[in-house]
């Protein structure tokens, strides 16, 4: 299976992604991930990306297209892939094509996560993150039994900084402008399925499956 996640920064793409991964064993590929654990190991691309990651805005395309290529490189799509928070621009999409079509592992499905904006604002300020496995949790729809302490492996928890109210206004503006005509992109390709990503993590699960069932993906590759 090979698949795109798309939505708005707080449509539950991480979420979505981690059931996946448990789901179907295909690689998880998070540009937002990869630049988090860049900039954690304060290395040069890491310094380079800081500024674009932590104000909100997106980091050039040169430079994630560049990671999705020695990532695609490295022979991790054998099993199938799911990217998560990429593309982001229609450039990057564009670019994607070319990179997949050279391999050929064409993308099968994009999903899009369409959720409204008051229930992604809930969502992003109440997100805390698990500093050494990347567990996502919520304040209140999904808190850890130890304040402060990741359930799945005992690590801290903490805030992104880019979760932060003045932050989210800046990426929700960033999506709209440049993130949406990426949804436009692949339904002209007839490849995208939508869903409700209003609804709680586990409804939404359950209506992909229900997709992918339907479509008969889970049978290919
Ligand atoms: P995410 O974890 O997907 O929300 O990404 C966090 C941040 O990383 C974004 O707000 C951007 O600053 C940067 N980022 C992640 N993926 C991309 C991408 N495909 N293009 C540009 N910037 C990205």
């Amino acid at each position: 299976m090979r698949l795109v996640l798309l939505g708005p920064p707080g449509a539950g793409k991480g979420t979505l992604a981690a059931f996946l991964h448990k789901e179907l064993d295909i690689a998880h590929v998070s540009t937002g991930d990869i630049l988090r654990e860049e900039m954690k190991n304060n290395t040069p691309l890491g310094q380079e990306v800081k500024q674009y990651v932590e104000s909100g805005g997106l980091v050039p395309d040169k430079v994630v297209i560049k990671l999705i290529e020695n990532k695609f490189s490295g022979g991790i799509v054998k099993k199938g892939y799911m990217l998560d928070g990429f593309p982001r621009t229609e450039v990057q999409a564009k670019d994607l094509d070319a990179i997949l079509q050279k391999l050929n592992v064409p993308i099968d499905c994009v999903v899009y996560l369409k959720a409204s904006l008051p229930v992604v604002i809930k969502r992003l300020t109440g997100r805390r993150i698990c500093r050494t496995c990347g567990a996502i949790f919520h304040m209140t729809n999904n808190p850890p039994k130890k304040d402060g302490i990741c359930d799945v492996c005992g690590g801290a928890t903490y805030q992104r900084p880019d979760d932060k109210e003045e932050t989210i206004k800046t990426r929700m503006n960033v999506y709209l402008e440049s993130t949406k005509p990426v949804v436009d992109y692949y339904e002209a390709q007839g490849k995208l399925k939508k869903l409700d990503a209003d609804k709680d993590s586990r409804a939404v699960q359950e209506d992909l499956m229900k997709i992918f069932h339907d479509a008969r993906y889970l049978h290919k590759h």
